[in-house]
This record gives structure tokens, C-alpha cells and sequence, in this order.
């Protein structure tokens, strides 16, 4: 398994840093899925271009029995700050992890699958190939997150998505402002009734939104404005209930400023991840084996939260969810600085490192079908 790494470790980092050379947006990841595609085929592994519905989803397999493990690689990267959440390294280590199990399938009995999940960051990719019976018939799916430190799981929480429009009545701000509804002072408003609340609500939970339209011209009194919001909660049904309360913030902004106001919800809803314990020890093991010792949020006194569609697939099969350093402890992910780390000598080391410590996960499962069972039993268990 090692060795096979070590024998595609520049390929591996260079395609690393040819991802985060060409950052693209989710659903529009056309360069890395040709890139990713093309180096699978030339190692030989049977891939599925376009797989699942989606352009930019690929869904390569290997192996003809046995357990079935999914390694998921994502690639999209972000608006302004390109790979600050550094998928490169996500979709490189999928990559090694996958090609390295692929080599050993039929001989090790199992089954692997290397599955290209556009679009994390808000377009729902997984939620989409999911829907079209992407997971069926896995029996674990595992990926690695950069991150600030090495950790044994994301905080992942529910996220529901809002987008708002305000309707006023445009005027001359200075001739006739008394004859405007100003559709900017209906989304400040509303703006403020949620900064209000966020006192309010649960420690686990996050309300946070942008204005994606702010007016046309300081002299015409705003008559449409917009914003994007996100609302997050531990739990899918708790982050239903403070959309309701957000939208009473935001409702209200419209009353006192005489204005409409009309929402709908956007993008997939991404559930909370349920890591699955037995995939997590096994993982573990191997990072320790690597020399990364992956420490528990709850008593490390660092942790990471955020939403991720990685929690849909963990509702559906057993799933893990682990972070790897890249990055010095407090540099946030989303930041120019996250990304510059994404590239450097840290993300391709994580590149490798995660390679490996997948790699090994996969042929633990494959070796012993006990394992499956566990893996399996603490799926159930959890659920209930
Ligand atoms: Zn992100
Ligand atoms: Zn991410």
C-alpha cells in the first residue's frame, strides 16, 4: 500500500498544486474532473465521467467482491479566496487512497470506489449523487478535511439556505424621498433583528448572511435589495425551527420600512455527520502509524465547525469525516492564509499522509469482514 503511495507521490502533489493553480467554482469544476479523470484512466482504474447526472462527478471502480469502500474526493474551491478550504488536498489524497486500494482490490477480496463529489461548498454535489443512488451498496465512505490541527472529526451541524429579496418603491433620494420605500433600510433592519437574536440561540448554532444586492445608485431610493443566508443548527429539524425565527428578523425589516419582503430556500440541505466509531479507531491507528496523532475536539480544546453534504452520506452509510493538519493551529480555513498553506509543504505532506492513512483503512476493512459488521452495528446503533 506504502509503496504504492511513495511510487505516486509527485503525481499526487503535482496535481495537488494543479488544482489549486486553477480554483473553480462548484458545479463548474471542469478542469480538476478532466484532471483527475485523465490521471485515474492512465493508472489503469475504470472511471465514469460525468457520473451520477452531474458534468463534473466521476465515480471510478475496482475490485470484483468483498466489502465496498467509497473514498470521496472533492475539488470545488471558493469565490475570492480560491483553495481556502483546501480541496486540492482533499481530492489528491482520495486520489492516492483510491489508487493504492485499487491496485491490491482482487488480490486483498474487497471493493473500491473513488467518488468524485462536486460542489461541497453550498451546491450539495453528494446530496445530488446520492439522490441518484450514488451510495448504494457502500459499505463505508471516508475522505479527510485540511484543517488547522489534526482531528478526529469536523463539528458538523445541520445548514438550511435562504435567499431574501426586499421590495420598496424607488424615488429621487433628495427630490421626493418621502415617495420611497427604501428596500435597503428594510434589509438593514432585518439585518439587525438577526444580530439581536444570535444572543439568543443555542451555543451549537450559527445565523449568518451577506447582502447580494444592495441598491443601484445613492440618489434612487433602493427599491429591491437582497441577501444570501445560511442558518445552522446540531440537528436538521433544530436548524428548520431558527429559520423560522430568522425570518421573523427579516420579516420585520419589511414592516418597519413599509416594504415586501419574499424568500425561498436554496441549494440542498446539508444534514449533521454522524462519524462512524469503528471507521474512526481504524483510521486513527493508521495517522498515529504515520506519526499524526488525531485528537478528540471535545477535550483538545480545538475544534472546527462547519456544515459539509459529507453529513447527508454519513445518514445513509457509515462515514468518516477526519481533519488533517496543514495549517498552524488558529488559521481559520476560508482565509487567503489557509490557502497559501493548502500548497505548501504542510498540504502536500496532509496529501500524502492522508493518502496513507486511508489506503490503510480500506485494506483493514477488506481483511477482516468482522470489521464490515462492526462498522455496520455502529451504523444501526447510532441511528437508533
Ligand atoms: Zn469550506
Ligand atoms: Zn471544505
Amino acid at each position: 500500500m506504502n509503496e504504492r503511495i511513495d511510487a505516486l507521490a509527485g503525481v499526487l502533489v503535482e496535481a495537488s498544486h494543479d488544482l489549486h493553480d486553477h480554483p473553480e467554482l462548484a458545479y463548474e469544476e471542469h478542469h480538476a474532473h478532466e484532471l483527475l479523470t485523465s490521471i485515474l484512466e492512465r493508472e489503469g482504474v475504470e472511471v465514469t465521467r460525468g457520473a451520477h447526472g452531474l458534468d463534473t462527478a466521476f465515480d471510478a471502480r475496482a475490485g470484483g467482491a468483498g466489502p465496498t469502500v467509497a473514498v470521496c474526493c472533492e475539488y470545488d474551491a471558493l469565490p475570492g479566496v480560491g483553495h481556502a478550504c483546501g480541496h486540492n488536498v482533499i481530492a489528491t489524497a482520495g486520489l492516492g487512497a483510491g489508487l493504492a486500494a485499487a491496485a491490491l482490490a482482487e488480490e486483498a477480496g474487497g471493493r473500491v470506489r473513488i467518488v468524485g463529489t462536486p460542489a461541497e461548498e453550498g451546491g450539495g454535489g453528494k446530496v445530488v449523487m446520492a439522490e441518484a443512488g450514488a451510495f448504494e451498496g457502500v459499505d463505508a465512505a471516508m475522505m479527510i478535511h485540511p484543517a488547522d490541527a489534526d482531528l478526529l472529526w469536523m463539528d458538523v451541524i445541520a445548514c438550511v439556505q435562504l435567499e431574501v429579496d426586499y421590495h420598496g418603491t424607488a424615488a429621487h433620494a433628495a427630490a421626493f424621498p418621502h415617495q420611497g420605500r427604501n428596500a435597503l433600510d428594510a434589509a438593514v433592519l432585518g439585518y439587525q433583528g438577526v444580530a439581536a437574536l444570535r444572543q439568543h440561540i443555542a451555543p451549537g448554532e450559527r445565523v449568518h448572511g451577506v447582502f447580494t444586492h444592495g441598491g443601484a445608485k445613492a440618489n434612487i431610493v433602493p427599491d429591491h435589495t437582497a441577501m444570501h443566508w445560511m442558518v445552522r443548527s446540531t440537528r436538521l429539524d433544530r436548524a428548520e425551527d431558527l429559520c423560522g425565527r430568522v425570518l421573523a428578523c427579516l420579516e420585520a425589516g419589511a414592516s418597519a420600512a413599509g416594504c415586501t419582503m419574499e424568500h425561498r430556500r436554496v441549494g440542498h440541505d446539508y444534514a449533521d455527520m454522524a462519524d462512524n466509531e469503528v471507521l474512526l479507531r481504524l483510521f486513527a491507528a493508521n495517522a498515529e502509524s504515520l506519526g499524526r496523532t488525531l485528537a478528540d475536539p471535545r477535550t483538545s480544546g480545538t475544534a472546527v465547525v462547519g456544515s459539509t453534504d459529507m453529513g447527508n452520506v454519513s445518514q445513509l452509510v457509515p462515514s468518516i469525516h477526519p481533519l488533517l493538519q496543514v495549517a498552524p493551529a488558529g488559521v481559520s480555513i476560508h482565509s487567503h492564509d489557509f490557502a497559501r498553506h493548502a500548497r505548501a509543504d504542510a498540504g502536500d505532506q496532509a496529501v500524502l499522509d492522508g493518502a496513507r492513512a486511508l489506503a490503510m483503512t480500506v485494506a483493514d476493512l477488506w481483511a477482516e469482514p468482522e470489521r464490515v459488521e462492526e462498522v455496520r452495528t455502529a451504523f444501526d446503533e447510532q441511528r437508533r
